[in-house]
């Protein structure tokens, strides 16, 4: 069960992963941790990987590939994976193709949880911060019973710079134009899809499910 998973910021992706990775019982590999694994492992990638980071310069793709190829060579892989986060672009993509064909495998499902962009702004903007104890709430999923006052002492809500319209609709459009060639690429090869992501949380994981019981 080799898999990659995709989806916008707002998306649900994380969620999703944490109950595949579970349910299948394959590790969930994501590039953040990836790279942590490797550098406190002391590889000679990690170890360059590092360098780059302490720079704060992007860690060029040779060795994030590489980092990809010795983390899939490892035994706990055998039975499947789910890459999250990698890849990026169609030539990282390229290169893992390039990789697994190595390894002998192959992908067998992208699965990209699609959300309509109008609802992304909705779950990503509704957020809000009480400036005196740090409780968070969401104007859609989890309302104070007072608009604009903490449920719990009382203080003011506010919204992070973070989470304001304008600042989330240029994310969610650099992340569109980013992941629009790679989605077009696998759609190309077959491995895509779509799994409705606008659904409550248990309806995605069951329709996931149900496409990966088709592979065990
Ligand atoms: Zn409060």
């Amino acid at each position: 069960m080799n898999l990659v998973l995709m989806g916008l910021p707002g998306a649900g992706k994380g969620t999703q992963a944490e109950k595949i990775v579970e349910e299948y019982k394959i590790p969930h590999i994501s590039t953040g941790d990836m790279f942590r694994a490797a550098m406190s492992d002391g590889t000679e990638l990690g170890l360059k990987a590092k360098s780059f980071m302490d720079k704060g310069e992007l860690v060029p793709d040779e060795v994030t590939i590489g980092i990809v190829r010795e983390r899939l060579a490892k035994q706990d892989c055998e039975k499947g994976f789910l890459l999250d986060g990698f890849p990026r672009t169609v030539a990282q993509a390229e290169a893992l193709e390039n990789i697994l064909a190595e390894i002998e495998k192959k992908i067998d499902y992208v699965i990209n949880i699609d959300v309509d962009q109008s609802v992304l702004m909705e779950r990503l903007t509704g957020r809000r911060i009480c400036k005196k104890c740090g409780s968070t709430y969401h104007l859609v999923f989890n309302p104070p019973s007072e608009e604009g006052i903490c449920d719990r002492c009382g203080g003011e809500l506010y919204q992070r710079p973070d989470d304001n319209k304008e600042t989330v609709k240029n994310r969610l459009d650099v992340n569109i134009k980013q992941t629009k060639p790679l989605l077009d690429f696998y759609e190309s090869k077959g491995y895509l899809k779509n799994i409705n992501g606008q659904q409550a949380i248990e309806q995605v994981f069951l329709d996931i499910d149900s496409l990966l019981k088709g592979l065990v």
